[in-house]
């Protein structure tokens, strides 16, 4: 396939090297400039303008920007330049927001793929096989590119999950976001590892470490435009304080026993 990528931060080149390790062409445009890395992956073409990407006749036009500028990348993208019908696919963490203003802006005759792969350069370092793919077909005419485009994780052994944008965002608020949440929290807490770690511990360290790896764009993009996240954050403060409670009280009734068998 002929893919154009735009935005190509550090998801989008984790996404290429494998696009190019099974033959396809790939293209790329973002706002800042890439193409010693580009020509660095093998890629012939980086493009600082846009319009050059959507006038290089591409299959597919994977859209790699951050959750917060998705609005923005969408505006200003020259959908006149296209040369023929495109197959659009995002790939942001978030999938109501996308499709909600891809569906505003796509030319008519332009199907829409939104796909969320759950894993990134640290998970997925030693190859894809196993790891999970969700993906909606929003609007979809044209199969055979559709497939064509699914077969890329498909052929590297991903879980193949299909679901609707809203499930999608309701299972991510109480897992995603709930980790990104829990591992900037032992980061503030700057908690490291010690000599004594337990197995539990080691795998909270992990969290903390692979969660702030992340940007912080994309962590505030999980809260900002998942509307089931709001809920999630109220009921992590919720569990907090009943958790809290419980221990004060407990500890409350161990020192009334003492305080008794004291005199
Ligand atoms: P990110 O911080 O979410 O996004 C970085 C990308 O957004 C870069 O291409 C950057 O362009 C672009 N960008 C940021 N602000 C911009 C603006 N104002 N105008 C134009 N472009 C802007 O980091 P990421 O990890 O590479 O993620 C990219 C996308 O993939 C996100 O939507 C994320 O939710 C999704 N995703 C990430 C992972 C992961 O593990 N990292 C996994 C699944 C999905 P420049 O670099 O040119 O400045």
């Amino acid at each position: 396939m002929k893919i154009g990528i735009v935005g190509f931060g550090p998801f989008a080149q984790f996404l290429a090297k494998t696009m190019i390790k099974q033959g396809h062409s790939i293209t790329a445009s973002s706002r800042s400039d890439y193409s010693e890395v580009c020509k660095h992956l093998g890629i012939a073409s980086f493009y600082r303008d846009m319009a050059a990407l959507f006038e290089s006749d591409n299959d597919a036009i994977l859209i790699c920007t951050s959750i917060l500028s998705l609005k923005q990348v969408v505006k200003s993208m020259p959908f006149h330049c296209l040369r023929r019908q495109t197959l659009f696919v995002d790939v942001l963490s978030v999938k109501e927001h996308p499709r909600d203003i891809l569906l505003q802006v796509l030319p008519e005759d332009s199907d829409l793929l939104c796909t969320h792969p759950m894993f990134g350069p640290e998970s997925g370092r030693d190859g894809w096989k196993d790891l999970a793919f969700m993906y909606d077909r929003v609007r979809i005419r044209d199969e055979a590119l559709c497939s064509s485009f699914l077969q890329i994780f498909s052929s590297e052994g991903c879980r193949m999950l299909e679901m609707t944008c809203e499930e999608h965002d309701k299972q991510a608020a109480r897992s995603q976001f709930i980790t990104h949440t829990i591992g900037r929290i032992l980061s503030e807490m700057e908690v490291e590892s010690t000599p004594i770690d337990t197995r539990g511990f080691q795998k909270l360290v992990q969290v903390k470490e692979t969660t702030s790896k992340h940007s912080f764009d994309l962590f505030s993009g999980l809260f900002i435009h998942n509307r089931f996240a709001r809920q999630q954050m109220e009921s992590l403060e919720l569990a907090f304080e009943k958790t809290k409670q419980k221990l004060q009280e407990r500890l409350k009734e161990e020192q009334d026993i003492s305080m008794i068998n004291h005199h």
